[in-house]
């Protein structure tokens, strides 16, 4: 496993569109591990393929807590949504900047695991969020294009970026 470099905002890596993944073999394997190891190093909760400058639609998530666990999602897709929730979120590629967000409270997300198999899971509050905001990563979207005002400091809570 290696640490790789995060894009900021301002590299094209972040405006384009990722392409789905066809090749569940070593390369994207490698590709997942980095991304965890990189997300861990940076304590966020979640990071984006494109994040690291690779244009594939792979995402990895560990909100931490209680049962905490990686969550790798490949070729992910929201299928349901549901509610609306206004918070705060950050970006590992947005330094020292949070923003407000309308989000779902919960979101459904089918998607495939590292060997190709297929798997669906139901996200919440802050993980329904850190899904949404992965997802909108591989269409080359940040949250500062869609956030309604910018935090000011210390106005909410420091939770991880994303
Ligand atoms: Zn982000």
């Amino acid at each position: 496993m290696a640490l790789r470099q995060i894009v900021k905002i301002g590299d094209p890596a972040l405006r384009k569109h990722a392409r789905p993944v066809e090749k569940f073999g070593q390369r994207l394997h490698t590709l997942l591990d980095d991304m965890a190891q990189t997300m861990y190093d940076a304590n966020g909760c979640g990071l984006a393929a494109p994040q690291v400058g690779i244009l594939q639609r792979a995402v990895v998530i560990d909100m931490g807590g209680e049962d905490d666990h990686l969550v790798e999602l490949v070729n992910p897709q929201i299928v349901s949504a549901e509610g609306e929730e206004e918070s705060t979120e950050g970006c590992l590629s947005v330094p020292d900047r949070r923003g407000y967000v309308v989000r779902p409270v919960r979101v459904t997300v089918r998607a495939q695991n590292r060997c190709g198999m297929p798997i669906e899971l139901t996200g919440e509050g802050m993980f329904a969020r850190c899904i949404c905001h992965e997802l909108d990563h591989l269409d080359g979207r940040l949250y500062v294009d869609i956030m309604t005002r910018e935090a000011e400091k210390g106005e909410e809570d420091a939770g991880e970026d994303a």
